[in-house]
């Protein structure tokens, strides 16, 4: 029997296949468990079963007497190796779609269908597909043009993409790449010419020995990105894992797909079945409404109040579902209705004292200016001064005491609304004279500050509708008087509008307006924003939050749009049909 033999080709596909044999034992004892690890370790079999399938080509070309010791033609094995050489492409492509989490394009469909049809080519054409130009064409180029889209499609990524780290990997790649082909053209192609060598097969030896160099280049920058994934995938698993609140995965369609152990513990009563349901068999879906919301839920032991954060995910434009977070606030609730029965109290028990002291206070104003002013001689200079102070001084008593009077009036309002206590007078109003009465009501505002004035654009027909006359005009008064407040100079337009179904009233100012990350704050309780507090008009901050109590209790719904510097618009609705409840 003829001596065994082997090249230094053959021993560099063993060579990388122990590689890759490595790399997929150090994946599988990795503690992670998740799809990167999945596609990981596919990618470390293939390319095991491509370099392993590629030295045998090489040992049963050197050494043929071997293929007829396993009963195989060697047209038949070289045929399946460029097989699997060509799918190895399309291992490689899924790869870098997987590793990049693209969704798969039409052109990972035209590679398909290519491959598939020069897989079928090679296994019924008449060529024997023996020679290593062949090899190098098939073997060889194929995966490399392969490679050359791939790195297209990390500089599209890295284009399209403004996360940085991920920049960072790609240009690293595709720098890497970019050197690792240098070497290949000058070892494979220009040196061999410079040095004039002529034999083909030692030049077909070098391209095929830097050919797998540049590929086992390209698989361990891809390897090592896809790990890193891997790893970045395991840290959010974990997070989600532990995390003390409760997190629910919603598919697309809305069906719940996975719990952290979190939500399973805190909701038995829902996520102990062998079945998750649909998110709106979990929360009532007319509470799921924009990215944060507040919703009651049965919990296992109680009902307790949630605030929820919905984000949605999107990966390359697809639509992944959402991740709702929830955080428990039925203590903070309770804290808050206690804080606000306390304020509600004191702020009873001390509107009686300041109601008198206020009318006794404008009864001495009265008095002093009525009686005692017009016949009182001062005898000297320091008598006239304290006359003077006295009349300053009841001045300013009057209006901190109205000022303090309206602030425990607004206090007491809110409590009484948020607890459900305040008496409503709902009756039949014709919208168009309630618009009328605030803006009447509003006159002296702009009588007091002339640069601003007062534009009205109305529908021609008013509708009628069931309110609180008093209340609603409230709300139209607060909003214009805020407006007149935060603007310097410039018109303030009530503007009223019948939609669909709906009265939408807008007051629209050219003041100051309001940043986006202040918008939502508006409306909570005893929030004033903006940075020029000092100086400027006081207020209680809950002007808004009373306007927002009252237009939810006719079931309408109030909101600002503004923009910082160039005015703000308060909108508010009232539904022309309310509901029968
Ligand atoms: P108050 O006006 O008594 O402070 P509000 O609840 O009515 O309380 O308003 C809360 C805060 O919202 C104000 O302090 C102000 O910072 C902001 N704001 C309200 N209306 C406007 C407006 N038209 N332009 C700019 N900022 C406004």
């Amino acid at each position: 029997m003829n001596q065994f033999a082997v090249d230094e080709v053959v021993l560099g596909f063993l060579f990388a296949g122990g590689a890759h044999a490595a790399v997929m034992l150090w994946l599988l004892g990795h503690p992670a468990r998740n799809p990167m690890k999945r596609s990981l370790c596919i990618w470390e079999a293939i390319g095991l079963l491509w370099h392993v399938g590629m030295a045998g080509c090489g040992v049963f070309k050197l050494n043929p007497d071997m293929l007829y010791l396993f009963g195989i033609s060697e047209v038949l094995w070289f045929k399946s190796t460029h097989v699997l050489s060509v799918l190895t492409s399309m291992a490689v492509l899924s790869f870098i779609y997987s590793i990049l989490q693209r969704k798969i394009e039409w052109v990972y469909r035209i590679w398909l269908v290519h491959l598939t049809c020069v897989s079928i080519y090679i296994v019924f054409s008449q060529m024997n597909f023996a020679s290593y130009e062949a090899e190098e064409k098939i073997g060889v180029m194929g995966p490399l043009l392969c490679y050359f889209f791939c790195i297209g499609l990390m500089i599209y990524t890295y284009i399209k993409n403004a996360d940085r780290q991920l920049r960072m990997r790609i240009i690293c790649t595709v720098a890497g790449l970019g050197g690792a082909l240098f070497l290949y053209t000058l070892f494979g192609k220009i040196l061999p010419d410079i040095m004039q060598f002529d034999g083909t097969d030692l030049r077909a030896k070098i391209v095929i020995f830097n050919g797998g160099w540049v590929s086992s280049f390209v698989m361990i920058a891809a390897v090592r990105y896809g790990i890193v994934r891997m790893e970045l995938d395991q840290v959010a698993e974990d997070i989600f894992t532990n995390m003390t609140d409760p997190v629910v995965l919603i598919a697309p369609e809305g069906k719940i797909m996975r719990v952290n152990p979190a939500a399973t513990a805190r909701f038995q009563n829902v996520f102990g079945q062998d079945t998750l349901p649909a998110i709106n068999d979990f929360i009532p879906p007319e509470n799921i409404v924009g990215e944060t919301f507040e919703t009651n839920v049965l919990t296992s032991n109680d009902q307790s109040v949630f605030t929820c954060t919905r984000s949605r995910v999107f990966v390359s434009g697809e639509d992944l579902g959402s991740i709702l977070i929830m955080r428990d606030i039925t203590k903070e609730k309770e804290v808050d209705r206690m804080k606000t029965e306390l304020t509600s109290t004191v702020s009873h028990e001390l509107r009686t004292p300041l109601t008198s002291v206020l009318g006794f206070a404008r009864l001495i104003q009265k008095r002093f200016e009525s009686v005692i002013i017009p016949t009182y001689e001062p005898t000297n200079r320091k008598e006239t001064k304290a006359v003077k102070q006295i009349q300053q001084n009841l001045d300013v008593i009057i209006s901190e005491g109205t000022r303090l009077t309206n602030l425990i009036n607004d206090v007491l309002d809110i409590s009484k609304m948020e607890s459900g206590k305040l008496d409503w007078n709902m009756k039949e109003h014709d919208l168009g004279t309630v618009i009328e009465q605030s803006i009447a009501a509003a006159s002296g505002l702009f009588a007091r500050k002339p640069e601003v004035t007062l534009q009205q654009e109305h529908n021609d027909k008013m509708p009628i509708l069931v309110i609180d006359a008093d209340r609603i005009i409230q709300v139209i008064l607060n909003l214009i008087s805020n407006a007149v407040k935060f603007t310097d100079s410039g018109t303030v337009t009530i503007r009223s509008q019948i939609t669909d179904s709906a009265f939408k009233v807008s007051v629209i100012d050219q003041g100051i307006g309001i940043a986006k990350a202040d918008r939502p704050k508006v409306f909570e309780k005893y929030k004033q924003v903006g940075e020029q507090q000092q100086g400027r008009p006081k207020g209680t901050g809950l002007g808004l939050p009373i306007s927002k109590e009252i237009v939810e209790h006719h079931e309408g719904r109030i909101w600002v749009e503004s923009e910082l510097g160039k005015g703000s618009s308060f909108i508010f609705t009232l539904p022309l049909q309310p509901s029968a409840s």
